[in-house]
């Protein structure tokens, strides 16, 4: 079985269930660049208090940010890890091929999570989290679509990536997941 996992698709595509699903399944560290960031939000710490703007505007962190995020939560002892909302362009895809060399875990496989937009926007907007509102939604699948969606293509290039319609049930969805990491 797969132990080096990262989903990949627009905001609202479902990729924290199903990361958090398979996960607990699997006793695997649940990387959310995204959850980790609002905890520091939460906490009030310095680094939430340089990002909070940020994310409820929609835009991106910077990069040598959340790269520091991912040093230091992506584990040492030899578990297995899912990555969610990690990279989301092609200088993250990079640093994190140089931390993946380094520890000796190569990534093994990429879900895509596919689903039309107009279902996203409704996903999101009954969500209602801080950064739900419709300007940001906006933004941040203008971000999606210009830097995060040519990760599809390189990831498809390295033969990893396996395709996943995420419009439908939720149980469905993570039995495809399973199916395919099997
Ligand atoms: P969603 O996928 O619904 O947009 P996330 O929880 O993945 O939700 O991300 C929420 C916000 O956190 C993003 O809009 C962005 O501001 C920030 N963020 C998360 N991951 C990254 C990342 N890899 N690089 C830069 N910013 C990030």
């Amino acid at each position: 079985m797969k132990k080096h996992l990262l989903f990949l698709g627009p905001p609202g595509a479902g990729k924290g269930t199903q990361a958090a699903i398979l996960s607990e399944a699997n006793a695997y560290l649940h990387l959310s660049t995204g959850e980790l960031l609002r905890q520091e939000i939460d906490s009030h710490t310095l680094l939430g208090k340089q990002v909070k703007g940020i994310i409820n505007k929609g835009e991106l962190v910077s990069d040598q940010l959340v790269l520091e995020i991912v040093k230091k939560n992506l584990n040492k002892e030899n578990k297995g890890w899912i990555l969610d909302g990690y990279p989301r362009n092609l200088s993250q895809v990079n640093s994190l091929n140089d931390v993946l060399i380094k520890l000796n875990q190569p990534l093994e496989i990429v879900f895509y999570l596919d689903i039309p937009e107009e279902v996203l926007i409704k996903r999101l907007l009954m969500r209602g989290r801080k950064d739900d509102n419709e300007e940001t939604i906006k933004t941040r699948l203008e971000i999606y679509k210009k830097t995060t969606e040519p990760l599809i293509e390189y990831y498809k290039n390295l033969s990893l990536l396996q395709y996943i319609n995420a419009d439908g049930d939720l149980k469905n969805i993570s039995t495809d997941i399973k199916q395919k990491m099997a």
